[in-house]
């Protein structure tokens, strides 16, 4: 009898442990490709926020004060998609309005019809009464002059973002909110982490 004749195929056993390494290396991969694609979203984001910073200087300079809102500087950008954030589910579109203050932080598509994920800090009711921002504009100097937060994306949470969250909505939240500085750095805060606390000591 020929040698190969006496092969009997894969018996059930192996089979099995051969599915199972299969579906180890899989669970082992999709975190590591998951993160890697979390990263790539984090920095397309941190680019979308250093041309708008360009972009907000461009506008200072022109008119000696900060624009009113953040998508009032599109005009500066080549395209307005820097305006939407990679993981933002709903790609700018929300028409949220901050209730605490006449302007709101997040303006949605109300200017904009592409849409704009982006926190405008100096219109966040909170950070006036905080006083990073003296109501505006034109805005009086920030508390902490090029250090001070202008806009910021809350998308890179792991917890969903929530338009009206509160301190106690940040309490277990996991990852990183992105901020752009008045500078045009963009830097990175712990999301958990309360506004009231904040300084820019804490910049990563
Ligand atoms: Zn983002």
């Amino acid at each position: 009898m020929p040698a190969w004749g006496r092969f009997r195929g894969f018996t059930v056993i192996e089979l099995l442990v051969v599915i199972a390494l299969i579906a180890l290396l899989a669970a082992l991969l999709t975190p590591v490709l998951y993160s890697a694609r979390r990263a790539a979203q984090r920095t397309v984001c941190a680019s979308n926020l250093r041309q708008i910073g360009l972009a907000v200087r461009m506008y200072r300079d022109d008119y000696q004060e900060l624009p009113p809102y953040l998508s009032a500087v599109h005009g500066y950008v080549g395209d307005s998609r820097v305006f939407v954030c990679p993981v933002d589910p709903l790609e700018g579109k929300h028409q949220v309005r901050d209730t605490l203050g006449d302007a709101f932080r997040l303006e949605g598509d109300y200017y904009l019809r592409s849409g704009v994920s982006y926190t405008y800090v100096p219109n966040w009711a909170i950070a006036r009464q905080l006083g990073w921002w003296e109501a505006g504009p034109p805005y009086g100097a920030g508390k902490w002059d090029e250090l001070t937060p202008l806009a910021e994306c809350h998308w890179h949470w792991a917890r969903q973002f929530h338009p009206t969250w509160q301190t106690d909505r940040v309490t277990g939240a996991r990852g990183w909110v992105l901020v752009l500085t008045l500078n045009g750095a963009v830097r990175r805060l712990r999301a958990e982490m309360p506004p009231e606390q904040f300084t820019p000591v804490l910049y990563r």
